[in-house]
């Protein structure tokens, strides 16, 4: 394989060259980070071009998007983000240049012609392309008709790219068609934008979806043409889903937005379960990106489709959360607690969150749980007491076991400790196990039959806050 010769000289560019037809899925995610890593890891630059040309497709909607989903996932592109439909004219020019020096030709056929000539090539089950009928044509012949401008494609021989993953591939020249670079209005293609554009803005290195791997020696025989340098082509595996199919939304081939809002996933995680998504690096599975820019190179890619595992990402997720600052996750979860609340939180209730935090993120596995789970605190009284809990209040015995409770509590310490003495004296006297009066007491405390360790919360919910849920579930009559 190749080493990186063409342009070492020039410091390592790397580019994200997104198409704002829709949000920023996970595969284009993964793309973008690998060309950040590649940037970092070498001191080059990284940039952004929004691959606006198909106007009908793309959307303003869809750009805010993607620069969305890239700043959250915190991959900084450097300078400004090139929209390539704002450079037609740049693009316009070089294949006029092209056109002057005979790299490219006038070509007049008719889209009847065009359709008649491939009719007859499926009429004799050959390839569809364009048969070179206008490349040795005096363009004189064509008089003021409208033309598109072909490039002149080598013949005869044929091209070997060394990519970084998918090894030496080589396809005959014969197998690439003379193809447009202006349409007959004067517009640049897109495939002449990206050569354009990736040799204006430097870059070094095309690292991107394989399913480019043939728009690639298109490219480069232009490029070859252009005399401009190669840059080194790193194809990736597309992602594919746990059952080997083409990732779809059914897998979970959702925006990266949707791993933040709707199913309450850390940045950092979604990096990490994208990093090694494709790329690997022994057997280390929790990369942070410090490292993932120490180590990240394109040897580590394999060439195999990588599966997308949503139970993966989920147990990264968590793993993330248990490591994740208090304080940056009661931010995190705040949003969604004031509108399960319909009240903005306080900063004594933020407090509480944060010192309920270290045992509540242990519990869960996103910040949708964690919301969900953290609530309590923050109720406000007469909490809601979900169905699980409520049962427990109201087996026999179990609101007499509270009063009892309450009433020892009343007269305890407010420390962890002194609670627990307090309500295991209860279960003693009672003569009962511990859990008989700690369940319906969680179930008075929390309005839930599960939550982090029962001597902890009434400990920072606090005496008063405390006795008042149990009252209120002592005076309150149980439900029929
Ligand atoms: N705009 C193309 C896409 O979104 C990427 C082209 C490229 O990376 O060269 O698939």
């Amino acid at each position: 394989m190749g080493d990186e010769a063409p342009n070492t000289e020039r410091g390592v560019v790397t580019r994200f060259a997104p198409s704002p037809t829709g949000f920023l899925h996970i595969g284009g995610a993964r793309t973008a980070l690998f060309n950040y890593l590649y940037a970092r890891h070498h001191g080059g630059r990284f940039l952004l071009r929004i691959e606006d040309t198909d106007r009908v497709r793309s959307t303003d909607a869809a750009v805010a998007a993607i620069l969305d989903g890239m700043r959250w996932l915190d991959l900084d592109w450097d300078g400004d983000a090139v929209m390539q439909f704002a450079r037609s004219a740049r693009h316009a020019e070089v294949a006029r240049g092209l056109l002057a020096s005979g790299g490219a030709y006038k070509c007049f056929a008719t889209a009847d012609e065009l359709e008649a000539m491939r009719a007859a090539q499926r009429a004799a089950k050959q390839p569809l392309r364009y048969d070179g009928r206008w490349r040795d044509r005096d363009p004189a012949e064509g008089g003021g008709a409208p033309y598109v401008v072909r490039f002149r494609a080598p013949r005869g021989g044929h091209a070997t790219i060394a990519d970084k993953v998918q090894g030496n591939v080589t396809v005959a020249d014969d197998e690439l068609d003379d193809m447009v670079l202006l349409r007959s209005d004067g517009s640049p293609t897109y495939m002449l934008a990206v050569v354009v554009d990736d040799y204006d803005m430097g870059v070094t290195h095309v690292i991107r979806g394989d399913d480019h791997l043939n728009n690639a020696f298109r490219q480069r025989a232009l490029i070859e043409a252009l005399g401009w340098p190669e840059p080194v082509y790193a194809h990736i595996p597309l992602i594919h889903g746990a059952d080997g199919a083409k990732l779809s939304k059914r897998h979970g081939a959702l925006g990266v937005d949707a791993y933040r809002d709707e199913l309450g996933m850390l940045p950092e995680a979604v990096e990490n379960y994208l990093l090694k998504l494709g790329w690997g690096h022994g057997d280390d599975e929790f990369i942070r990106r410090p490292q993932a820019i120490e180590w990240f190179d394109l040897d580590g890619i394999g060439r195999g489709p990588a599966r997308f595992d949503a139970k993966k990402l989920a147990h990264v997720n968590a793993h993330y959360l248990r490591l994740a600052d208090d304080a940056r996750l009661v931010d995190l979860i705040a949003p969604r607690v004031e509108a399960a609340l319909g009240r903005a939180l306080s900063d004594t209730d933020r407090a509480l969150l944060q010192r309920g935090m270290g045992e509540l993120k242990l519990r869960a596995g996103d910040l949708v749980e964690l919301a969900t789970s953290s609530l309590f605190y923050v109720r406000t009284r007469p909490i809601a007491v979900d169905a699980d809990a409520q049962r427990l209040i109201d087996e026999a015995a179990a609101r007499d076991l509270i009063a009892t409770v309450r009433a020892a509590l009343a007269e305890a310490d407010w420390t962890a400790a002194a609670i627990e003495a307090a309500v295991r004296g209860v279960a003693d006297a009672a003569g009962v196990k511990l859990g008989k009066v700690a369940q319906p007491l969680r179930a008075a405390v929390t309005g839930s039959a599960t939550s982090p360790g029962l001597f902890e919360v009434l400990d920072l919910l606090g005496r008063d806050e405390a006795l008042g849920r149990l009252d209120d579930v002592i005076i309150r009559e149980p439900h029929a």
